[in-house]
């Protein structure tokens, strides 16, 4: 059996993205898919940047809500599926888009992921893009070893890993850094999410998940990868998602919106 003709397809399409960044974690609920939904909306902040969004969370697709795009529906033309724009330089892509009720379960092996996610590669018409963000399910399954055997031919800048500081969170982070290290994709650094909380009215901070915070920063030390940062809790971070709006333009002078662009400016 000769190698997938479909790699060269992707190759090709990939050559017109400039940086390819995954977001990842190693359990669900820590922030992942609201991170890669505020990094793009901050990158495409700037007009002349173009942006793509690539949700690979197959079974539990979170991004067309949290990006405003709930109910859209992608389009077929000739050089391919369009992606659904937030804005002109904006655009995101998800299975969600594919179902004809958001309540739907997708119930798929495998293979059939790995389908999926080789035709967004290979058949979405992306256009020429600065920064392609794509959204992965928790841990390391099979939309992972999809994402990194097709990315991995055509250059990528490497993950993001998303965790909370407490330690059963930071335990799969381990098993999360170990899985790129196995299939070679560099680590970009890690981000801890939810690290505290500052209450609006005594202005004092309760530490929500852990004992202290610093425990990603701890690891990523012991670890020897980048710590990029802590961004607080905020309810506010939820109401911009469940609103599918942009919570650092919203929010411009929160704490939560300053962290958010401090780890931005350290990608
Ligand atoms: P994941 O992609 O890791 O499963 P989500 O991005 O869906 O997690 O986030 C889980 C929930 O936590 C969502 O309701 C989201 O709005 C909320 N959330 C994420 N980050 C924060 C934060 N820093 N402060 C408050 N709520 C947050």
């Amino acid at each position: 059996k000769g190698p997938d003709p479909a790699l060269q397809f992707i190759k090709e399409r990939m050559n017109s993205v400039k940086h390819k960044i995954l977001v990842l974690s190693g359990k669900g609920g820590v922030g992942k898919s609201t991170f890669t939904a505020q990094l793009g909306f901050a990158f495409a902040s700037e007009e002349s940047v173009q942006v793509g969004v690539m949700d690979i969370d197959v079974c539990g697709p979170s991004i067309p809500k949290i990006m405003g795009l709930d109910g859209e529906q992608v389009h077929q033309s000739l050089s391919g599926w369009s992606p659904v724009y937030v804005q002109d330089n904006l655009g995101v892509m998800s299975i969600g888009f594919m179902l004809s009720d958001p309540d739907e379960a997708v119930v798929w092996r495998g293979p059939k992921k790995n389908g999926i996610i080789k035709q967004f590669l290979k058949d979405v018409d992306w256009g020429d893009l600065d920064f392609m963000l794509v959204d992965t399910p928790p841990g390391t399954s099979d939309e992972h070893l999809s994402i990194a055997q097709y990315l991995k031919e055509s250059e990528i800048d490497g993950a993001i890993i998303i965790t909370t500081p407490q330690e059963v969170a930071l335990q799969d982070v381990r098993k999360e850094i170990d899985f790129c290290r196995k299939v070679k994709i560099p680590i970009l650094g890690v981000v801890e999410n939810m690290s505290g909380f500052i209450c609006p009215n005594c202005k004092g901070e309760s530490i929500i998940f852990a004992p202290t915070t610093g425990g990603a920063k701890k690891m990523a030390e012991d670890l020897n990868i980048k710590y990029l940062g802590s961004i607080p809790l905020d309810p506010r971070i939820g109401k911009a998602c469940d609103m599918g709006i942009s919570f650092l333009d919203e929010y411009p002078d929160s704490p939560a919106c300053k962290a958010y662009l401090d780890i931005i400016s350290e990608i």
